[in-house]
Formats: structure tokens, sequence, C-alpha cells
């Protein structure tokens, strides 16, 4: 097994990384990924890795798809690209947008497309703010997101982050992004409270921070059906039907982020219909077009495009649109991967693995470092903690999740800490038993590891 250490110095000389320390990576290098099949990718060792994560939650399908390498091929020799700016489209993007409002969760209206899930995010954002001021409200521009969430990395995608390090330096959060709990099951509920009372409570703390703000300040609501890279938080039942009767009591607007929960990863097509959030925008990306390429969708409902239609009849020209927003090629491999899940029953698939997935991991609560093991379909975490007693987290320093996951990783299985402390169990939605039992082995003999190091450190 040879590495390619041209390649590795050319890296260092010219590649800016994202989300890792810079300065280190000047000694590390970077890990070359050659190539893959299925939930296995290997590189350029040979070294193979299964895995858990999906490359980022995205690869829904795994690597080496060959139907939708022949989607890409067919689209890019009939019409390569056309820009959809004005009345211009193409068909892949008219089928895409139809087969969206069709699959939507509950009624929508109409469907943009754009590149990522930041641009999504922050074109509902727009539209919000839009919207408000169709409505001859323009005072409305607060959006109120959670703690611990993440929804992007552009400047307001960031600002409805809520992760230190993507604010630190960047002078983000921009004025007028907000941050409520975040329906923590495993450390929110207080001594007693069930978590149907838990839901109340944060239901309750919405209301207050929007009369605290003013309602007539504040135009949207976002929210992950799932918490995804914060910790993977599953709500409680009741959680989204409360939110939702507090935001319609000050007519704010909810939209639903289901880049990750989207398309089949908690057992749904969306992880709306898990949990029963109502919204009233929803963008998706990753598993859109299992992530070969670049594309994400925004659907409003009809309440907005009326209002913002209207508008945009009156200044002329509704002014929000990219290059590739609707690109031809994007747009095909997507419909592609959508008529895989359909053909396949990939959604009912990931719904009936969540029992082995249970199976699995449940056992890991009895790990002494394991504090929780929480998730539902294909969207599993297990969270480690300094005291299984008191749920004391490790101290952030100790970077004890990357530990772990970097134990995985040596022993050839891929998963990542989110939140720092939170083992991503989210395979492609093609995931077999095997793979799933080979994993959580896996897993377990990382914890063992680290278990026995922090033992002798201390
Ligand atoms: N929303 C959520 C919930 C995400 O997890 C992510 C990406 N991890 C995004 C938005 C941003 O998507 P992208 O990286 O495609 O911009």
């Amino acid at each position: 097994a040879r590495r390619n250490t041209n390649l590795r110095e050319m890296d260092i000389a010219s590649h800016l990384h994202a989300q890792t320390n810079l300065k280190a990576h000047e000694t590390t290098g970077p890990l070359i990924v050659a190539g893959g099949e299925g939930c296995y990718f290997y590189d350029d060792s040979g070294k193979r890795y299964l895995d858990m994560h999906a490359g980022l939650w995205s690869l829904s399908l795994g690597l080496g798809n060959e139907r939708l390498a022949e989607a890409a091929a067919r689209q890019f020799k009939t019409l390569a690209y056309a820009q959809t700016f004005g009345h211009r489209s193409s068909e892949p993007v008219i089928e895409l947008c139809d087969a969206l409002v069709n699959l939507a969760p509950v009624p929508m209206s109409k469907t943009m497309l754009q590149s990522s899930g930041s641009e999504a995010n922050d074109t509902a954002v727009k539209i919000a703010w839009y919207y408000w001021n169709s409505r001859n409200e323009p005072g409305r521009r607060k959006i109120i997101a959670r703690k611990r969430a993440y929804h992007g990395t552009t400047a307001v995608a960031a600002s409805l982050t809520d992760l230190p390090h993507m604010h630190a330096g960047f002078g983000l959060p921009l004025p007028g992004f907000l941050h409520v709990s975040c329906p923590d099951t495993y450390r929110g509920p207080n001594e007693g409270e069930s978590e149907a009372e838990f839901a109340t409570r944060l239901a309750e703390e919405l209301d207050a921070t929007i009369r605290r703000e003013g309602p007539e300040t504040i135009a949207a609501f976002i929210a992950e059906p799932v918490m995804g890279a914060g910790g993977i938080y599953t709500p409680p039942d009741t959680y989204f039907p409360k939110i939702r009767e507090v935001l319609d009591r000050y007519g704010i607007l909810l939209i639903a982020d289901e880049v990750i929960c989207g398309f089949g990863r908690t057992g749904s097509w969306w992880g709306s219909q898990s949990y029963g959030v109502q919204p009233d925008m929803i963008t998706s990306a990753k598993a859109l077009s299992s992530s070969y390429l670049p594309i994400s969708a925004l659907m409003i409902n009809q309440k907005i495009y009326e209002t913002i239609a209207d508008k945009s009849d009156s200044v002329g020209v509704f002014g929000h649109g990219y290059t590739y927003g609707g690109h031809p090629v994007c747009a095909a491999v997507a419909l592609e991967t959508i008529r895989i899940y359909q053909e396949d029953a990939l959604i009912d698939r990931a719904a009936g693995l969540d029992a082995v997935m249970r199976r699995h991991l449940e056992p890991l609560k009895d790990h002494p470092l394991v504090g929780d093991v929480r998730g539902r379909g294909l969207m599993w975490g297990v969270e480690v903690v300094a005291d299984k007693q008191t749920k004391k987290a490790f101290e952030p320093a100790q970077k004890v999740g990357a530990r772990v996951s970097n134990a995985c990783f040596q022993k050839g299985l891929n998963t990542r800490a989110v939140g720092g402390h939170v083992l991503a169990f989210t395979p492609a939605l093609i995931v077999t038993e095997e793979e799933i039992s080979t994993a959580a082995g896996l897993l377990t003999d990382a914890l063992d590891q680290v278990e026995a190091e922090l033992k002798q450190e201390n």
C-alpha cells in the first residue's frame, strides 16, 4: 500500500480545509479518499472504511450507484445547462419540482432549487422577510432558531446555527437571530418532569421569547425535525404541535430544515411526518440527490406564494435566484434518486431497520462511557459521558467524542462525534443488517479502548 506523498504535499500547500484546525492540518495532511462501493470507501493506501455517517448524512444510496451515474451522463449529453431566470426551465427541473410538491408532508405550492442546504435556508429566511414586507409588516425581521442547531454556513445560515466555533471570529450571528432551548430529552427535563411537560415548558419558553422581543418583530422560526449536527436530539411527540400552537398565536412562519431528515432518514419520507411538524416552508438537500451532485430545494406553501407573487407583480421582479439554481443535470440525478427510493421501497426499508439499529445500539447503554442511545429509523446517536449517574459531560478539552471516533476510524469505521460528544450512526439507506452489526461491534471496541486509555491517564 503506497500513499501518494506528492498529492499530500500539494494539498497542504494549496487546499484550505473546512471545519478543522488549519494549523494542525499542516502536520497531519489530508486523508485522501480514493474510491468506494456501497457503504464502504477506501483511502489511497487501499484501507477500507465502513461509512456509518454516509458522507455527511448525505450519501443515501452509497457509492458506485450506476443508475445515478447514467442519469447524469444522459442529461449531460441532452442538455448540460440551462439558466432558470425569468420564465425559462428545463424538463428535469419541471419534473423534479412537481415530484417534490407531490411528495411534501403538508400541502406545498412551489419549489425553488439551489445548490446547497445553506443556500436553501438562506433563501427561506429571505422569503420570510419578503413575505412580511409584502404584507406591509417590514418590521418582522427576527428569526428564531434553537441552541446547538446547525443550519449551514452562509452568513445567514451560520447565524441560524448556534455552534460557538461557527460564530467566534466571524462576528456572527448577525443581529436579529435568536436561539431558544432545544429538545434535549437526555439532559433537558427537570427532575420528575415528563417528556410532555418538558415539551410544554419549551413551548412556553418560545412564547416568552416572542413576547419579550415583540411579536411584530418576529418573521419566522426554524427547526430540524430531529436536530442532527447539534447532537441527534429526537423531540418529544408533543413538542412540534405545541411549538406550532405558539407560532400560530402570533402568525409566525415555521421553516422545517429537512436537509438531514428528508428522504427517509427517520423512517418516513420527511422527518416532519415522524414528528408532527406542520411547516410553511421546507428546505432539503443532501439525500435529495444522494449527494452525487449539489442540489437543494426550498418548498413554500400557497399562503406564502400568493403573498410574494402579488408583491413581485407590483415591483416587477422577484429578485432572488442562483446561476446553478435549477441545474438540469443535478435535477436529473435528484429525480433518479427519488425514483430509486420509490422503486426499491427504501423509505420503508429505513423504517424497518429502526429495530435493527435499536437492537445493536441499545445494549451500549451498559457501557461505562455511554450515557444515552437515541434515534429513529437510520438516525441514531450514542452519547459519551464522564459520569452516567449525574450525566456529567466530559470537558470539551478532553475531546473524548473525537477520541472515540478516531479509534473507530483506526478500526475501519467512519463515524463522527456530532456536538462533540455524540457518535453518529446514520448510514446509507442501503445499509445491510450485517454492516450495522459490524459497525456496532467496532464502536464497542473503540469505546473499550478509549475507556482503558482514560483509566491509564487518571
Ligand atoms: N441544514 C442542516 C440541518 C445541515 O445538517 C446542513 C449540513 N450539514 C445544512 C443545513 C447545510 O447544508 P450544506 O452543507 O449543503 O450547505
